[in-house]
């Protein structure tokens, strides 16, 4: 069968406009995706036969819910549940759980396609999902989230187990409500079933580095992108968005490599401080106050606040945007460039718009894409679920190794894959055709399903 590749790619994008009205981010992360893989089409014409790349753009299973639950005051609160199951085909389901106002089914869709590609990349046995809800646990008590998990969970657990579907945390979703959750599952189905979740408390089951690990892995791979080009973080400037579990550690293992974090944000503002962020001034706001950023600048003399513009103004050599999607448009990435930054790592997912990959491809920037870059996370949580199913916890020195291990393996495959396919240095064709590549083949293996 003679395919003319560019047509097929534009065809199939059309496809998923058509059946998924709406749905603005996921469109972006499919075209993202598409775009990289007309180079694969020319080469395995059997993936256009069998309608590969199709298949792989449609979830198996989506799964929306009503989740009913009662606030301090009485009143009853109704939000909705997902769990986008979308592929299976290296393993079960894995993905986080987010809960924000923000979140609806197009989300959902984006971070779990994401997902299947990133998951792939880490060369861990896990397929790709990610799930949430729009309830917006900022200024609610400890009794009100644990009750919206629970009934989150009432509806959730009959899709779940350590065989089929994986979940984890996201945005809003860290240790305390893992532990609603996994409470909640555990008492609906009568079964101690560790490997059901993972970023589990280290008292019962989580594994040593799995908070730290998507920081730390981001980390790590722009490291080795800089060994690539000869250089390293030593004495850089680095901006990192957000103040969340990405953030927080990308900063303390920045700081390790010799890298100065000299801002950081929340979605109020952000904080500038020449000085280099105090890790244990921030940990102590943002982790154990659950307070705003603005806080740390009241506590540190040399840092300041700014509530209006963008954190991207902030001039540094190194960028790792670490907060949300698309908190970094076209008109970021030229201030950024101008500025003389060096290298943009996505710590969160796909938070570059398309226009600001596209300057920073075309301009020589060093860009690592959030399904590499970030792949840390995911792939502790599945040493989670090994340690899980043998019964066995390794040192944090033990797990901090592995991580390192896979997140230069995975910066390595991006690079080789890149060039193997005509377009040296490109990570972001590098990590979407290595990843297509590892899916793909088993979704043709397994049949026509
Ligand atoms: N939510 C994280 C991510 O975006 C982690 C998922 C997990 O550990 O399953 O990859």
């Amino acid at each position: 069968m003679h395919v003319d590749v560019p047509a097929k790619v534009q065809e199939i994008y059309a496809e998923v406009l058509r059946r998924n009205p709406g749905e603005a981010e996921f469109h972006q992360a499919v075209r993202e995706v598409l775009e990289s893989l007309a180079v694969v089409l020319g080469r395995h014409s059997e993936y256009a036969e069998m309608k590969t790349i199709e298949r792989i753009c449609e979830p198996e299973r989506q799964i929306i819910f009503r989740v009913p639950w009662q606030d301090d005051h009485g009143q009853v609160q109704i939000n909705r549940g997902f769990r986008v199951e979308f592929n299976s085909a290296l393993g079960p389901y894995k993905g986080g759980l987010r809960f924000h106002p923000s979140v609806n089914l197009g989300i959902v869709k984006f971070l779990g396609f994401e997902q299947i590609f990133k998951n792939a990349l880490t060369g861990m046995p896990i397929g790709g999902g990610k799930g949430g809800s729009d309830f917006d646990p900022k200024n609610r008590s400890d009794a009100e989230v644990m009750r919206f998990c629970q009934s989150f969970m009432t509806e959730l657990y009959r899709h779940l187990g350590e065989y089929t579907d994986v979940p984890a945390g996201d945005i809003g979703v860290g240790a305390r409500e893992i532990g609603y959750l996994f409470g909640q599952y555990k008492r609906i189905t009568n079964r101690y079933e560790s490997g059901v979740i993972t970023g589990k408390g280290l008292g019962w089951g989580g594994a040593l580095v799995r908070r730290e690990a998507t920081g730390y892995g981001a980390a790590f791979f722009a490291d080795a992108m800089m060994h690539a080009r000869g250089e390293s973080f030593e004495g850089r400037r680095v901006v990192i968005s957000g103040s969340g579990n990405v953030a927080v550690y990308g900063i303390e293992k920045v700081h390790e490599l010799g890298g100065v974090v000299v801002a950081c944000s929340d979605s109020s503002g952000y904080v500038v401080d020449e000085k280099g962020i105090d890790l244990e001034i921030l940990k102590q706001v943002k982790e154990t106050e659950r307070g705003r950023i603005s806080e740390y600048a009241d506590r540190v003399a040399s840092a300041h606040y700014i509530s209006q513009g963008s954190i991207w103004d902030v001039p540094c050599e190194v960028a790792m945007p670490s907060a949300t999607q698309n908190e970094l448009d076209g008109r970021d990435a030229r201030t950024l460039a101008r500025n003389g930054c060096q290298y943009v790592v996505e710590g969160a997912n796909m938070p570059a718009t398309p226009d600001a990959v596209s300057l920073f491809r075309a301009s020589g920037i060093g860009f690592a894409p959030g399904k590499a870059a970030n792949a840390g996370g995911v792939a502790t949580s599945a040493l989670e679920m090994q340690q899980n199913a043998s019964r066995d916890r390794w040192s944090f020195e033990q797990s901090e190794a592995k991580l390192e291990e896979i997140m230069r393996g995975i910066h390595a495959r991006c690079h080789e894959t890149a060039e193997e396919y005509g377009s040296p240095g490109d990570l972001v064709l590098g990590a979407n055709v290595a990843g297509f590549l590892q899916v793909a083949e088993a979704v043709h293996a397994h049949g026509l399903i």
